[in-house]
């Protein structure tokens, strides 16, 4: 099909299902220059890599002259001044960016529940979340509204939504992808990655957003990524408490396929996991508050205090407590501590298997509204098994693993591959072969 044809699908797609009616709003602005972006391509002698790619892009990343509200009040009349490093290498390429897509305030949750600008509704069962904080981006790909996106992932927010909305959700590893122009959660944890509907789709626009730069002083050189066939691979399995028992069966089934296809599997531990959500959001909190003191209303809007939603609020007061002169960073540097036991023992396990596989999220999507109803304690339990990966600092992917079927509905689930640092092309091959 051609470019502007495919485009133009695309933008019905969207004005049918994201902008009216039932609406799944996925989208919080659509790119009205798509179509003559388009024709301008199809018009190019040289076609670059990601010619015939529609692109949505999650609203926390700067892309000129388009809205980058990250869902919120504060910067609801910020548009993008400059390119995110990630979207000049999109745009060199040919890759048509469709629109911004919707997600928990300053990707701050693990629902979509916290847009200012209403919940995303998941695809494949609309009276429930599409997870997050990258609800928009997965349920742009998961309803057909693009070819891929792009989302951030801080501790969970691109793989989460992948498995509630039944899509792949790539994390890299830290440093492989340059953050210039991400409005960040935290520094020390964030990092772009992908949406796709198959493995061929994520390694490519991996392979185009991926590498060293100057502007972003956390970037590493890396090798090219790509799929592989590759042989005698051992398979380390974690287990960790406090999964849904649906969950849990489902990809316990799925191990058991994978060891019947011939995989070489073994049980693994990881001696501190169990730390990780804690440790992740005295982080997390930290590092958003001392982040956030740029939207003091002087630049950019409002005063972010003054406008933003309860999690945002809570981050920005907890932070600023955790944070105090008096403390003198104890309770940051007791967090570091412990993100590096984390690694450490990551990368003692990668030492003996090639990958580990464990579920993305503990629990399904919950209805729509829920998470109002649901404690801090349980919402934040949700990322249980993600934050693992960001505190390590590897690269970690969500793959649709099945589905759980409740009345008529039937929910998808995902399952996690974890490989060592800058170890994509390796992860993605696995993930390739086992799905
Ligand atoms: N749910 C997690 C949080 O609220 C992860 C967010 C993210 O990865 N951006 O912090």
């Amino acid at each position: 099909m051609k470019l502007i044809e495919k485009v133009r699908e695309y933008l019905d797609e969207i004005q049918k299902n994201d902008q009216q009616g039932d609406k799944i709003n996925a989208f919080l602005c659509i790119n009205k220059h798509a179509l003559k972006e388009a024709e301008e391509i199809e018009k190019k002698k040289a076609r670059g890599r990601l010619y015939g790619y529609v692109l949505a892009v999650k609203s926390n990343i700067n892309v000129q002259g388009m809205p980058v509200s990250c869902a919120s009040k504060v910067l609801e009349n910020y548009y993008g001044s400059y390119n995110a490093t990630v979207i000049e290498k999109i745009k060199r390429e040919d890759g048509v960016i469709i629109g911004m897509t919707n997600m928990d305030e300053f990707a701050a949750g693990g629902s979509g529940e916290n847009s200012s600008f209403g919940a995303t509704k998941n695809p494949r069962v609309l009276d429930r979340v599409a997870g997050g904080s990258s609800s928009g981006s997965a349920a742009a790909v998961a309803a057909g509204m693009c070819d891929v996106a792009l989302g951030s992932d801080t501790g969970g927010s691109i793989r989460n939504p992948a498995s509630h909305c039944g899509v792949i959700g790539v994390k890299p590893s830290y440093g492989l992808v340059s953050r210039y122009g991400l409005i960040d959660l935290s520094m020390s944890l964030d990092q772009i990655g992908v949406f796709a509907k198959n493995m061929e789709d994520a390694a490519l626009v991996l392979d185009v957003i991926k590498g060293k730069d100057e502007k972003d002083a956390t970037t590493l050189e890396s090798n090219e990524i790509k799929l592989r066939n590759l042989k005698d691979i051992k398979i380390g399995v974690l287990k960790i408490k406090g999964v849904d028992k649906r969950v849990q069966k489902l990809i316990d089934e799925k191990t058991e396929e994978i060891k019947k296809n011939g995989f070489n599997v073994r049980e693994i531990k990881i001696e501190h996991i169990e730390l990780a959500v804690q440790t992740y959001y005295l982080l997390v909190f930290a590092e958003f508050f001392s982040g956030t003191r740029r939207f003091d209303g002087r630049r950019y809007g409002y005063k972010i205090e003054e406008k933003c939603g309860e999690e945002v609020l809570r981050r920005i007061l907890g932070g600023s407590e955790i944070t105090r002169a008096e403390f003198l960073g104890e309770y940051y540097q007791k967090a570091l501590a412990v993100k590096e036991l984390i690694k450490e023992e990551f990368a003692a396990a990668f030492k003996k298997v090639d990958c580990i596989m464990l579920p993305t999220v503990p629990g399904l999507p919950w209805k729509l509204g829920q998470g109002a109803k649901m404690n801090l304690e349980e919402v934040y339990a949700y990322d249980a098994l993600t934050i693992p990966a960001n505190l390590a600092e590897i690269c970690a992917v969500s793959v649709p693993a099945g589905e759980i079927k409740e009345g008529q509905e039937e929910i998808p689930v995902g399952l996690q591959v974890m490989c060592a640092k800058n170890q994509e092309s390796k992860m993605l091959s696995i993930a390739k072969m086992i799905m």
